[in-house]
């Protein structure tokens, strides 16, 4: 729920004016949603390729351990 410092006061989305200002004071509260930033998905990439990494790990000591 979108809170405007000025009133001091939690408002519903549908209720905010257009542009998410406060629809008492006018204030820009809600702010569009930040796009997922690269080193996020830097991160992402990186556990997915370990995770491939890890499987063919165990798929290759599997066979000499049982
Ligand atoms: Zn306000």
């Amino acid at each position: 729920m979108p809170w405007c410092d000025d009133c001091s006061q939690f408002w519903n989305e549908k209720t905010l004016h257009e542009g998410g200002t406060c629809p008492s004071c006018g204030r820009a509260i809600l702010t569009a949603r930040k796009p997922v930033p690269w080193h996020f998905k830097l991160v992402l990439v990186a556990f997915a390729g370990y995770m491939v990494y890890r499987v063919y790990w165990l798929v290759q000591w599997l066979p000499h351990h049982i």
